[in-house]
């Protein structure tokens, strides 16, 4: 099996990365940067966001694994204390693959022949520089508000507890194949009405936010990557055909991350 490993680039992450490697080498595994067919990911979640963003062209063939340098992760639920039954797991091939769903996002911008595709493992958020976003939201091709306010995130089940949760959004399994539109400050009168509620939508349903004014700068963010765009016609949102794999070497369940992330890791 080929392997990479990925590091924060801080010295603890360093440290530990050069000490996975050598455990794997000694097992005879094999390193290779540009077509693993495991990536080890070593800081936090944020540092699993860029990992997995390298190896979007090769999801089918590259599975994924998260150690924390601090606490425990969603994504990075292996801490440093247990890397070396980690390593045992991963030499010995004893893994089983989970599959969780991502984000699509098409940005379709005015002169430009095709729209720009982008994959989201956590979610993808529109807001606007100055002044407030003003955009009409259409659900499978229909009308279904106008929304103004300081912006919208779509998230996928895996980062609902991420910026989705700040916002007030729910927390959605990963197994369920959905997508969640949640608000940022909506302005609501009796002018201006939004829904107000955060919106679940299956993989079969698309979203999609036209601005009312094609002269206006937004700032697009798809997890830790943020784009100022002009000239926006559409952006265009579904559950995406292709899944992150990650490589479970025990179980730990979803709802137990949840707990001991927000609530208490004492039982
Ligand atoms: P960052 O601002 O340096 O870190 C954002 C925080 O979100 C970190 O504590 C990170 O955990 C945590 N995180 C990332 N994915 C998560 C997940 N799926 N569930 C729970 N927590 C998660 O930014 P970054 O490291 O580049 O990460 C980008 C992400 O930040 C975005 O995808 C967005 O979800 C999140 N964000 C959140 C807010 C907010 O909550 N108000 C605002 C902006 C962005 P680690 O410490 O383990 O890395």
């Amino acid at each position: 099996m080929k392997f990479f490993v990925a590091s924060k680039g801080d010295h603890k992450s360093n440290m530990i990365k050069t000490m996975v490697e050598q455990y794997l080498l000694d097992f005879d595994l094999e390193i290779s940067k540009e077509e693993p067919d495991l990536v080890i990911s070593v800081g936090g979640d944020g540092t699993f966001l860029y990992s997995v963003h390298d190896y979007f062209h090769r999801l089918e063939k590259t599975a994924f694994i998260g150690l924390h340098t601090g606490h425990l992760g969603f994504y990075a639920d292996w801490l440093p204390d247990e890397i070396e039954k980690l390593v045992i797991a991963i030499s010995k091939n004893q893994f089983e693959i989970k599959e969780y769903p991502l984000l699509s996002m098409s940005l379709t911008i005015e002169g430009e022949s095709e729209p720009k595709k982008y994959l989201a493992l956590n979610e993808a958020t529109i807001k606007k520089i100055d002044g407030s976003l003003v955009v009409d939201v259409n659900i499978n091709g229909q009308h279904f508000e106008r929304f103004r306010g300081d912006g919208l995130c779509v998230s996928t089940p895996s980062g609902s507890t991420a910026y989705n949760k700040a916002l007030g959004g729910a927390i959605v399994h990963p197994s369920l194949s959905t997508m969640q539109v949640t608000e940022m400050s909506s302005i609501n009168n009796r002018v201006f009405r939004t829904i107000g509620s955060p919106l679940i939508l299956p993989s079969h349903h698309k979203c999609q936010f036209v601005p009312l004014n094609r002269d206006q700068n937004f700032v697009i963010t798809i997890d830790h990557m943020t784009k100022s765009v002009d000239n926006v016609v559409s952006l265009e949102y579904t559950v995406a055909k292709e899944r992150i794999r990650f490589a479970r070497f025990r179980s730990f369940p979803f709802w137990q991350r949840v707990r001991e992330s927000f609530i208490s890791d004492e039982y």
